[in-house]
């Protein structure tokens, strides 16, 4: 643990001095011919390397995803690099006082819940509870869903998407949801019962999650992760129209986690089922699939104008 001033400091210290192997003529945002925001951005311990990754990466603004008791470190950076961060804040739903954290953390200033990720249904009273106060405080809730492991035992996570989510989107019409990782990508395609991780190949149309994305206004979706990558990059065919056919439901986000921007350090965390990632930078990945399948105007929705109308703040 680093002591508040400590933090301060070091934070300071890396907005004067940019780290000199990152290209320098580069204003954030113009790499990709539009600025771009990252949704899922996990905040990271050391100051700098939250800047170094926005920087590497071409990405003017993130929201960080933390949890718990964090707000010296999140006020930290927001002074270090005014107008770069917003915040979404999780807390561990299974304790009897995640109401009242949650509730506290949007007092101080954060404007979402996120990410979501416990080993809980995604139908259970766990949830519920929070889905019933993200409506009352009209905040989106950002939830990991996973029901396969990556690692021997890991375990799943708010699970039942696919036999019992539907319900929940009608039961909370007045909850913002935004579906994240792999079931909820991987039911892109209407062929897919639970099989793997990430499948490949081209896309069976009429899958679940595009279906309720067309479905319910209430669920949009966080391309981030070797998840949302691995989405769009099966079949670009399907691709393109399924950009265009929810462009104001969908979101960029990276949940990168190399170092520089550039692939450096581990993209991925190690997860062995994402190797397809290992040694590239997933935000540049996703933004250059996103650039690849869309004309500009709704390339810039997805990377930039969309996030702002979920978090109602000027573009
Ligand atoms: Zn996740
Ligand atoms: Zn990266």
């Amino acid at each position: 643990m680093i002591s508040r001033r400590e933090f301060l400091e070091t934070v300071a210290a890396a907005a004067a001095f940019p780290a000199p192997d990152r290209p320098q003529a580069q204003a954030p945002g113009n790499e990709w011919g539009s600025p771009v925001f990252d949704l899922h951005f996990h905040v990271r311990q050391q100051p700098a390397a939250n800047l170094a990754h926005l920087d590497g990466a071409g990405v003017t603004k993130a929201n960080l995803l933390t949890r718990g008791a964090v707000l010296d470190q999140v006020k930290a950076l927001e002074a270090a690099a005014p107008g770069r961060f917003t915040w979404f804040n999780s807390y561990d739903v299974t304790k009897p006082d995640a109401e009242s954290a949650l509730t506290q953390s949007i007092k101080q200033g954060a404007q979402g819940f996120g990410e979501m990720k416990f080993h809980v249904a995604a139908d259970g009273p766990e949830l519920r509870r929070i889905y019933a106060l993200a409506a009352d405080l009209r905040v989106p809730i950002l939830i990991h869903f996973q029901e396969v492991d990556h690692f021997p035992n890991e375990g799943t996570w708010a699970t039942g998407y696919a036999k019992t989510f539907e319900s929940i989107l009608k039961a909370y019409p007045k909850t913002t949801f935004i579906g994240h990782a792999d079931a909820f990508w991987a039911n892109i395609s209407a062929d897919y019962h639970n099989e793997a991780a990430y499948p490949a190949g081209p896309i069976t149309r009429g899958g679940l999650t595009d279906k309720l994305l067309g479905d319910y206004p209430n669920l949009f979706g966080d391309l981030a992760a070797n998840s949302g990558n691995n989405a769009l990059s099966r079949d670009e065919a399907f691709t393109a129209d399924f950009l265009q056919r929810h462009q104001d439901k969908l979101f960029f986000g990276s949940d990168c986690s190399c170092t520089d921007g550039h692939g450096g350090g581990i993209s991925q965390s190690n997860n062995p089922a994402a190797s397809r990632l290992a040694g590239k930078c997933v935000a540049r990945e996703t933004l250059t699939v996103l650039k690849r399948t869309t004309p500009p105007q709704l390339f810039q929705k997805l990377v930039w104008g969309n996030i702002h109308k979920l978090l109602r703040i000027p573009a």
